[in-house]
């Protein structure tokens, strides 16, 4: 019998609506199940340079620029001179940390732009969604995926549309409903990442001055990660338009333990670790509540079966230090598109014909975690990368999301290494700045 739709998408974030628009664009017929109505705000502001591969696929290019989102064409990191020179056998690190990436230094094959965006979430989401259903997708907004029946040879997605339970038959559902992890959950598939426990607590701010830590005027528009001088945390500068700036506070549980005034209190009291920011923050306006996100690392033990598969942040949300959420998001759905339009002209919908999305995307974000892993590990070693010529450019490709076609990119070996090495020597001149992230243990298969 024909399915009421060939695929059941459950979530309208960039994932749902860009495997939605992979889909639709190819003719094929899909629903979407979005359980808010858009627009509606939304972390993860901040995009990278591989977005764009994705926005040209899908034709939403054009709409990026309409909606005027600021270009950002690099990245800064700055650190409390801690007054220690980082010498290395090869260099010389500023004491003061301070390093930046502009991404025209490396070419992207598919992307055709020396910069990305960051984006008001409400608005980018919308927009995104709104453009899948241009393309041909069915979008039900207000509508909560209560479960899914895998028990009938065509999978049943079930919902409540005011008090009246329904269900629409599909030949296979794709989870895309974020941190939620819908099916995660349904299917117990979810593994806790017991190492990145980090918490943030962010708002918008008006007026205030972006350039306060910048050493060049070019800087303004760029994403600033300021490394807080307490273990494991540090800080978002993102633009969100002329006026407006998201901030935000990343920290490990232990230190956002109390009530929602103590967390309040944590955010001021970390800025003002940071004295320049926190004289610049102090003379602009919140303009938001402050919103908490917590607990937030994960993954599947599977990211596909018989009949699903999850993009973006229902398959695995790793830490969002370098930016890289939405990117894999939509480039998870740029994989896995790719399979599902086989499996629909095969009809075969097992687990086996999902296997190059899972390979793939295995890869890419071993690739992330260790990256991230390093980095937390020891984050002077990050600057002394992104600072020495020979490393620069491999290291720029990770930062701009390429990460999915090499088994592991060299430098991040070279990386591992190094901060083994440091490790294993009390009297390395970097030992003391170890921090206490040995993320080893845990390492699933996504
Ligand atoms: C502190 C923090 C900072 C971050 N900073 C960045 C950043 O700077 N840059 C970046 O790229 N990423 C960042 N991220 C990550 C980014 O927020 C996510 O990776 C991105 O939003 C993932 O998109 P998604 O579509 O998978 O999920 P989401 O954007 O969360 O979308 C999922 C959608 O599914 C819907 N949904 C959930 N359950 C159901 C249901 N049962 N039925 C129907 N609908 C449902 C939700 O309403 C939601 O709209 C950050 C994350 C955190 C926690």
């Amino acid at each position: 019998m024909k399915p009421d739709f060939d695929i059941g998408i459950i979530g309208g974030g960039p994932a749902g609506s860009s495997i939605a628009a992979y889909l639709a664009k190819a003719g094929v017929s899909c629903v979407v199940f979005e359980r808010e109505l858009f627009p509606r705000p939304h972390v993860g502001e901040s995009l990278v340079p591989s977005s764009t591969r994705v926005f040209n696929e899908l034709g939403f290019i054009d709409q990026m620029e309409e909606a005027k989102f600021p270009h950002k064409y690099g990245a800064v990191w700055t650190a409390k001179d801690q007054g220690k020179a980082y010498v290395h056998e090869f260099t010389e690190i500023s004491p003061d940390c301070h390093a930046e990436v502009r991404f025209e230094e490396r070419e992207q094959p598919g992307v055709n732009k020396n910069y990305t965006y960051h984006v008001d979430r409400g608005k980018f989401d919308l927009l995104l969604l709104q453009h899948a259903h241009k393309l041909g997708a069915m979008v039900y907004e207000g509508v909560k995926v209560a479960a899914v029946d895998f028990s009938p040879a065509q999978p049943i997605v079930r919902f409540k549309m005011g008090h009246q339970e329904m269900g629409v038959s599909v030949r296979m559902v794709v989870d895309a409903s974020g941190r939620q992890t819908f099916l995660g959950n349904q299917l117990k598939l979810k593994v806790n990442d017991p190492i990145f426990d980090q918490y943030a607590i962010h708002s918008w701010f008006g007026g205030f001055d972006r350039k306060a830590l910048s050493k060049s005027d070019l800087q303004g528009d760029y994403i600033y990660i300021h490394f807080l001088p307490m273990s494991n945390s540090w800080m978002w500068q993102i633009p969100i338009t002329e006026e407006v700036t998201s901030i935000g506070v990343v920290t490990q549980k232990k230190n956002f333990a109390g009530s929602k005034q103590d967390r309040e209190r944590f955010f001021w009291d970390s800025v003002a670790t940071r004295p320049i920011l926190d004289e610049a923050l102090r003379r602009s306006n919140r303009l938001r509540n402050f919103k908490e996100e917590g607990d937030y690392s994960y993954a599947m033990t599977q990211i596909c079966g018989d009949r699903f598969l999850m993009v973006g942040d229902a398959g695995r949300f790793v830490d969002p230090i370098f930016s890289t959420g939405v990117s894999i998001a939509l480039n998870t759905s740029r994989f896995a598109h790719r399979d599902i339009l086989r499996a629909l002209e095969s009809n075969n919908f097992s687990r086996e014909s999902f296997k190059t999305f899972e390979t793939t995307i295995s890869r890419g974000t071993k690739n992330w975690y260790d990256f991230i892993r390093v980095y937390y590990r020891l984050n002077v070693l990050f600057t002394f990368f992104i600072t020495d010529k020979r490393y620069r450019y491999d290291v720029l490709q990770l930062l701009q999301g390429d990460v999915y076609d090499e088994e592991q990119p060299p430098v991040l070996a070279k990386m591992q290494a190094m901060v083994s090495q440091v490790e294993q020597n009390p009297k390395h001149v970097w030992h003391d700045l170890l921090n206490d992230l040995t993320a080893d243990v845990f390492c699933p298969r996504f």
